[in-house]
């Protein structure tokens, strides 16, 4: 992407997120991934006047393996991880989600702001204030239910016993001490009680299995009990879900993780043909998706951290808050949350 059109975006994106004259904020990079974001994010802070600095750790050592949430070059850095902590905003440029150094640089009222997706997939779905409006009407929604039922016309019927665990909406911007977001996202979730998950969850055609960044062919059938997968059948994703799950030797990659749904109506379903390589953003936050996880709860408050995490937006589902309708058949419907026209 053309440089000045990459600091274009960052700086809408930190105008958004409220950086001002005098903030001190850190752009954090590894090896060589992404010099080009950390150019255009100095520059546009500095044209907001902010303190500016860029963090680069070295890339990681070879013979790491398997992509896993929960790890970072900061790990074994503490001096890295105090010196984010001094600033007003982190922007992560590595992808520390879930890591315990993150969870500190936040405690410590950093705002850390992650974009590591494609840069035409961050100008495509550039933050808005209206879409941060229909996400914390879903914030509202969510936080206030008890239950939470999904149906679909598969054979889906899962309910998770809500009211544990807090909300948590992502817009793709963050101007709130302490908060994390991701650009671009817009959706919300929350998670359900450790033994308050039951029920059946079928996968559909087109559904998608994140990280695999892949579409589901055949069905998969979930059965849940108190909280954790028993049973995982269908076809080959099914046997692809369970041999890489099976990788990770952790009971714990059971557990049922974060649900919710997506509001973005410009988040394309068929993002992933357009962005093979990327996060997976554009599907997590495509409209009327709902969105369920295996794995860690340890982002919510939870006591699960395993290392082994699928996200999986599905289409054409319902989902109901204490038996009022969240979406129907993939579709929102309550008013206010809708996309503007
Ligand atoms: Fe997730």
């Amino acid at each position: 992407m053309d440089r000045n059109v990459l600091t274009e975006i960052c700086l809408h994106q930190l105008t958004l997120s409220g950086v001002h004259e005098g903030e001190k904020v850190i752009v954090l990079s590894q090896g060589s991934e992404r010099l080009d974001y950390a150019d255009a994010f100095l520059a546009a802070g500095q044209r907001l006047g902010a303190r500016m600095y860029h963090m680069r750790l070295p890339p990681p050592l070879p013979g790491n393996g398997a992509w896993a949430v929960g790890e970072s070059g900061l790990a074994a850095n503490p001096e890295a991880v105090e010196a984010l902590k001094q600033a007003d905003m982190v922007v992560d440029l590595i992808f520390l989600l879930f890591s315990p150094e993150q969870m500190a640089i936040q405690a410590a009222g950093a705002r850390v702001l992650t974009a590591v997706e494609p840069a035409p997939l961050l100008a495509r779905l550039l933050p808005t204030k209206e879409l941060r409006e229909r996400v914390e009407i879903g914030e509202a929604l969510l936080s206030k239910a008890k239950t939470m039922r999904i149906t679909s016309r598969h054979g889906t019927d899962v309910i998770y016993r809500l009211g544990v665990y807090p909300t948590v909406g992502e817009y793709g911007y963050t101007d709130q001490p302490g908060r994390w977001d991701h650009w671009p996202a817009a959706f919300v979730f929350t998670g359900g009680a450790d033994d308050g998950v039951d029920g059946k969850i079928v996968l559909a055609p087109g559904d998608v299995l994140l990280p695999f960044n892949t579409y589901v062919r055949e069905p998969v059938v979930y059965t849940i009990e108190k909280g954790f997968v028993q049973d995982i059948r269908g076809g080959l994703e099914a046997e692809l879900i369970k041999s890489y799950m099976g990788e990770f030797k952790d009971p714990r990659g059971m557990g049922m993780s974060h649900v919710g749904w997506g509001l973005d109506h410009r988040a394309q379903w068929h993002g992933l043909t357009q962005f093979p390589g990327g996060m997976g953003m554009e599907l997590r936050s495509f409209y009327g998706n709902v969105m369920f996880s295996t794995g860690p709860n340890n982002e919510l408050g939870g006591p699960n951290d395993t290392a082994c995490h699928l996200d999986i937006p599905m289409r054409g589902c319902s989902l109901f808050l204490d038996d009022e309708p969240i979406v129907v058949d993939g579709d929102i419907v309550v008013k206010e949350m809708q996309q503007s026209q």
